[in-house]
């Protein structure tokens, strides 16, 4: 390898608009290893926690980036630029934009135009993280690292693009996350010399509140592409093989009930009944009594109680019709 390809691999990192139209169409479904690097180097990372050991002020740091990623992931990531299930204006929809990228999942566009296409085409061939059509490891995380997903179809989120903040953020995704370590790290440092008593460093906040979170925030959202089409039960006829799984609500926060969702998206919530635990519609909630957001779309009663599955029949019914979402905005 020469210095020009690492260069041009260094600059595919941190600039997402860069990437070679004739590799995708040469290989579509391949995997181009040098570009994933540093996905691969994230988990190869978390085994530096037997170096760096552990502290309390480490996990609580970690827990706490958790749920703020997991939140920002399923409430703005997927319920409000994916199907714009609430409000909110253009300073908190840039704060929290900003605050998804810090999860390495790419930009907010990116993730909601192929999240658009997921449920234009569910478990269809077009579908692009279907575990139906391409198996488990493919649907929960070969599919972004294939040549063909690189790019971000502009096209499909049509709505974002009058936002150039977000478009710009879309394409240099990878430098809230560099920040983001480079914080941790210095604000343990810190710790380190002004409060020893808390046994934490540098490099622990940085395994432990970067590497390790991050990790357990990925393949908890990863569940929910694959996982949750396969694990779980069947409240709605749809046209997928989407299922409600209590454990994969727990973990990402709503995201679990992911039968109701497929069933009707466009709603701030996926919890439909009072005992499924939605974490992230009840933080929504709360924000929107400080005005941050506002217009959670509810789920009409009507439609909650329409098209549902005896327990005893928990097939794909393919053959029913799906109720159509009116905010796909194909
Ligand atoms: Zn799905
Ligand atoms: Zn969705």
């Amino acid at each position: 390898m020469n210095v020009r390809r690492i260069f041009e691999a260094v600059v595919t990192w941190f600039d997402s608009s860069q990437f070679d139209k004739s590799k995708i169409e040469a290989n579509p479904d391949g995997i181009d290893w040098v570009r994933v690097i540093p996905y691969i180097l994230m988990h190869v990372a978390c085994l530096l926690v037997l170096v760096v050991g552990f502290s309390w002020v480490a996990l609580w740091v970690a827990v706490f980036l958790y749920g703020l990623r997991v939140f920002t992931l399923t409430a703005f990531y997927h319920r409000y630029f994916s199907h714009r299930g609430f409000k909110a204006n253009r300073f908190w929809q840039f704060v929290f934009a900003l605050i998804g990228t810090m999860a390495v999942q790419r930009g907010p566009l990116w993730w909601a135009a192929h999240h658009r296409l997921h449920h234009k085409y569910s478990d269809q061939p077009e579908d692009v993280h279907s575990p139906k059509q391409y198996g488990f490891w493919w649907s929960h995380t070969f599919w972004f690292l294939a040549n063909k997903n690189f790019p971000t179809h502009y096209e499909r989120v049509q709505d974002w693009m009058k936002f150039p903040e977000l478009v710009w953020l879309d394409r240099f995704d990878m430098l809230p996350p560099v920040l983001l370590a480079i914080t941790l790290f210095s604000i343990g440092q810190l710790l380190a010399a002004f409060a020893p008593g808390l046994h934490t460093n540098g490099w622990q906040l940085l395994v432990w509140g970067f590497f390790i979170s991050t990790i357990a925030v990925y393949h908890v959202t990863f569940c929910i592409n694959s996982l949750a089409h396969v694990i779980g039960r069947r409240r709605y006829r749809t046209t997928d093989t989407s299922r409600n799984n209590w454990l994969l609500a727990l973990f990402a926060f709503g995201e679990g009930w992911h039968n109701n969702h497929h069933y009707y998206p466009s709603a701030a919530r996926q919890g439909f009944f009072w005992w499924e635990f939605d974490i992230s519609y009840y933080v929504l909630v709360i924000l929107s009594k400080f005005k941050i957001v506002s217009e959670l779309r509810q789920v009409p009663a009507e439609v909650r109680a329409s098209n549902r599955i005896a327990d005893e029949d928990q097939s794909t019914s393919e053959e029913e019709p799906r109720l159509q979402p009116d905010t796909q905005l194909e």
